[in-house]
């Protein structure tokens, strides 16, 4: 079965003083049906975890794919979950294009991910050039055989779809284009998996995108920054 997830994502963003707002968060979704986490820069996660938190569960943005080594600047999934993460993002966009990550890299890390008993939120999504070209759904097909591992399940993996156009320019997709993708992916990996739809979510557009059949909740980068931004779009959602 599908769950409802409205996962956000910090990326660069949040000091130790800001994890209030993960508290805030945590005491206004009391009694919301949804899963709601929240994915940290490396810096956070060991702080948040000694929060005494309730509902909302923690991630990282980004793992190596080996446990441990001569890696100077990076972090391993046993290391996330060691500072209390269950979930991690792979393959987000940002990390494609600036650290050139590509669809085998991304799936080494989705492995690693699960072999650290953590759920992956795997990213994947089209530029404009590539939608104007009519190119989408083989770019996502494309993305997802380059990947998804094989033995991903509904519990250790979670598909992210997020236009690279639509990511923190303001632009979301259509009700149209979300449902086009979401209806392919479903009949890629199964009637079980969730789908998330990611791209300038917020409270406003929030509730006509979770109500389409395939969109399985949301990844949301800058409205999950204050708990007034993001409790709405949880509460869209639930
Ligand atoms: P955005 O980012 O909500 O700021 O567009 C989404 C994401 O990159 O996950």
């Amino acid at each position: 079965m599908t769950k409802k997830i409205a996962a956000g994502n910090w990326k660069m963003n949040g000091l130790v003083s800001d994890l209030s707002d993960i508290l805030d968060i945590d005491r206004q979704i009391e009694g919301l049906e949804c899963t709601t986490v929240i994915c940290l820069p490396a810096t956070l996660l060991y702080a948040s975890d000694g929060d005494p938190r309730q509902r909302v569960e923690i991630g990282g943005q980004y793992c190596h794919p080996a446990a441990s080594g001569a890696h100077t600047g990076d972090i391993s999934a046993p290391m996330l979950a060691d500072a209390g993460a269950t979930w991690c993002i792979t393959g987000h966009s940002e990390r494609r294009t600036d650290r050139n990550e590509t669809d085998a890299d991304v799936r080494a890390q989705t492995e690693a991910v699960w072999a650290a008993g953590m759920t992956a939120i795997l990213c994947i999504g089209e530029t404009l050039a590539q939608r104007e070209a009519g190119e989408t759904l083989a770019v996502l097909t494309a993305q997802l055989a380059g990947s998804l591992p094989e033995g991903a399940t509904a519990d250790n993996t979670v598909l992210a779809y997020e236009p690279v156009w639509a990511i923190g320019t303001g632009k979301v997709a259509s009700p149209e284009q979300v449902a086009e993708v979401h209806d392919a992916l479903r009949a890629q990996v199964g009637a079980d998996m969730s789908l998330l739809y990611g791209g300038s979510v917020k409270a406003a557009n929030a509730a006509e995108i979770f109500a389409l059949a395939n969109v399985n909740g949301g990844l949301v980068g800058g409205a999950s920054l204050k708990a007034a931004d993001f409790v709405p779009i949880v509460q869209a959602l639930a």
